[in-house]
């Protein structure tokens, strides 16, 4: 992305991304630094995001990275702790990490469900927990979670994935009421099929041929919403669920 070519929506916000070392997280990391928000990415993957802060941080972006498995509530802890010393506070929380995990309901174990459901569903939960005392002092917070169109629909042999992402437009829409008061927005977005590490096995399937625009969407294509969301030309918009599929839910 040419920072000449998109607005500075976001000066003197501070966003946290997670998952933001690759794919479409770390697309969110580069679109909001280039509309002007300090932002720090976080993922399990640390040499991916190092490497990626430093690229943007060359080229003057003010990206740095922070450790974090969103499954571990006492890691949260520690990333916003660190978040309030190094910036003063936090603006922005894209709750973007998760995991595919494909396998019959028939096959499904306890251990493949709850590990999709710990990072998918309870990442976002504790995210906003731990978050919550930083972005209640911030004018305009917001909220993103990452669902997919594999929440509103379901799919084959992604049974815990879908309840993930549904369970996850579920409590986007509860936040939303319990935080409207505090004067933060909290809505979810339902990529369709995506360019990402997470699709590269298979480019030309999965969604793709059912999808009216015949492709899957480049990242670029779902931060632009995402920092849409992010900034004040959001300021209506709360509990909504963002669908950006190609046309896919549409059929
Ligand atoms: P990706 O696999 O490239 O990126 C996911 C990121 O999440 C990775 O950097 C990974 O290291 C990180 N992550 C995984 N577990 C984590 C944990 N416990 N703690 C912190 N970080 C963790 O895939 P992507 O396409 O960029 O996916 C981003 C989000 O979009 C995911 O929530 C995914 O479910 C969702 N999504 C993807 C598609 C698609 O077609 N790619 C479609 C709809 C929704």
């Amino acid at each position: 992305m040419n920072t000449t070519n998109v607005s500075r929506r976001l000066e003197n916000k501070v966003a946290l991304v997670t998952g933001g070392s690759q794919g479409q997280g770390a697309a969110h990391v580069r679109r909001l630094a280039d509309e002007g928000a300090t932002v720090i990415a976080a993922d399990i993957l640390d040499e991916k995001g190092h490497a990626l802060a430093k690229e943007l941080a060359n080229e003057g972006l003010p990206v740095s990275f922070l450790h974090l498995d969103v499954s571990d509530p006492a890691n949260w802890d520690s990333v916003v702790q660190m978040i309030k010393e190094t910036h003063g506070g936090l603006d922005i929380l894209v709750n973007n990490a998760g995991i595919l995990h494909e396998v019959a309901i028939e096959d499904e174990t306890l251990e493949g469900w709850q590990r999709t459901l710990n990072v998918n569903l309870t990442g976002p939960l504790l995210g906003m927990q731990a978050a919550l005392p930083l972005l209640r002092n911030s004018q305009g917070a917001s909220i993103i979670n990452t669902a997919s169109i594999f929440g509103p629909v379901g799919a084959l042999n992604n049974g815990a994935y879908c309840a993930s992402k549904a369970g996850l437009i579920g409590l986007t829409k509860t936040a939303a009421l319990e935080f409207a008061p505090l004067g933060i927005r909290v809505n979810s977005l339902c990529p369709g099929g995506v360019v990402s590490p997470m699709t590269e096995a298979d480019p030309d399937g999965g969604v793709v041929p059912e999808t009216p625009f015949r492709r899957r969407a480049h990242a670029t294509e779902i931060a632009s919403v995402v920092a849409f969301l992010a900034s004040s030309d959001a300021s209506f918009v709360t509990g909504a669920d963002i669908v950006v599929d190609g046309g896919f839910t549409a059929r």
